[in-house]
């Protein structure tokens, strides 16, 4: 670990082999042939991008996806040459530099083909682009009906290098019927490009439940995300994965609360009898959801102790009556493992109403990252 938690009070600790792990599941699931985008959005999906791209740019995966110009930078300093995807539409703004770059823009439209083709040509470059077909996500792309013509005005523009053609499906974790059809409609294009002769290199189309939901969905190139993260949006792929980021705390206080007493803002919770409470340094200050007020669980000496009351900015309270042995600086694991316990992102998710995706990115910079495992060169 490159720096101690003693005088932490919240921290998240990752683990470089768990992440080198799940991109191995990856390669294994999609085979050799087949090229893997790792998702880094976000932060890596609050991972910490460099430090999380520099594992990933050794562990195997071929190229970067991200959501914006700042973060495709951090990974141009993280190592130099690698290709970057644009996930979000460029603004009008940032083509020059994305161009300078050579980063490469995801377009949805013929005037942003246009533009770049044309800063493309003002810098003397040619810019590798993917072009978005939509299927059924109603967010960025052409829509499939009518992509073809654009595609074949694309392929002859001067200035740019078209590299793929992708779309992305609304429901693959939760509906194989609807991906299905994305799927067709993505194949109908594919086909009627074929007829003119045209198919750039690089054909796409699956996220994380995509890739391991069917294996006709891996084309040329997959773009998992929260699976490396350890994630599996199908769950009888969870035990596949493993998960690089545990929560921790620590105990600040503890008290003996006797019957009739009220506890945190609101005093929703009324002690029924007597009992152990800790104050434990972590809010949702730091991304722990306050929607998990009297609902989630944490674990302090290995045992599961529910949490007591609302969720505050800095602290929680917490139930140790099991455990007589808890004493201040004691770690508490929000997620993670402990003793035989484990408490993942998706059970907090599940309790909080949301997704492991927002538990992951909603943890914030306050908490520091500490990284462990072998760190990459
Ligand atoms: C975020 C994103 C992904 C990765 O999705 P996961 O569900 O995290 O695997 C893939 N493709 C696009 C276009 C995305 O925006």
């Amino acid at each position: 670990m490159n720096a101690t938690a003693q005088n932490l009070r919240a921290w998240a600790e990752i683990d470089f082999e768990a992440l080198r792990s799940n991109v191995h599941f990856v390669r294994t699931r999609v085979g050799a042939g087949v090229r893997i985008m790792a998702s880094v959005k976000a932060d890596a999906y609050g991972h910490g991008l460099p430090q999380i791209a520099a594992t990933l740019m050794q562990a195997g995966v071929d190229m970067f996806g991200v959501a914006n110009l700042a973060e495709a930078l951090t990974i141009r300093h993280v190592g130099e040459g690698w290709h970057v995807l644009l996930l979000g539409a460029a603004l009008p703004g940032e083509r020059s530099e994305i161009v300078a770059h050579g980063l490469c823009p995801s377009l949805s439209s013929i005037e942003e083909a246009l533009a770049f083709n044309s800063e493309a040509g003002r810098q003397k470059v040619r810019l590798p682009v993917h072009a978005v077909v939509d299927t059924g996500m109603g967010r960025l792309g052409f829509w499939h009906e009518d992509a073809a013509a654009a595609l074949v005005e694309i392929s002859r523009m001067p200035h740019l290098e078209w590299r793929g053609l992708y779309t992305h499906f609304a429901s693959a974790d939760d509906d194989a019927d609807f991906t299905a059809l994305q799927w067709e409609r993505f194949q109908g294009l594919i086909t009627c490009l074929g007829q003119q002769g045209l198919r750039p290199p690089l054909l796409h189309a699956s996220n994380s439940a995509g890739l391991l939901r069917e294996s006709r969905y891996h084309l040329d190139m997959v773009r998992p995300g929260v699976m490396i993260y350890g994630s599996s949006p199908l769950p009888e792929y969870q035990d596949c994965l493993i998960a690089p980021l545990s929560l921790k705390s620590r105990i600040t206080f503890l008290k003996e609360v006797g019957p009739g007493r009220t506890l945190s803002y609101g005093h929703t919770f009324t002690a029924p009898h007597k009992m152990r409470v800790a104050t434990v340094s972590i809010g949702y200050g730091d991304g722990f959801p306050r929607h998990l007020s009297g609902r989630a669980q944490v674990l302090v000496g290995g045992m599961r102790c529910p949490l007591l009351g609302r969720v505050t900015m800095d602290q929680i309270l917490v139930d140790v009556s099991a455990i007589p042995a808890a004493t201040p600086g004691d770690e508490v694991v929000l997620i993670g493992t402990q003793g035989g316990e484990r408490i993942t992102a998706d059970e907090l998710a599940g309790l909080a109403g949301t997704i492991s995706y927002e538990i992951f990115t909603g943890i914030t910079k306050r908490v520091p990252r500490l990284y462990r495992g072998a760190t990459a060169a």
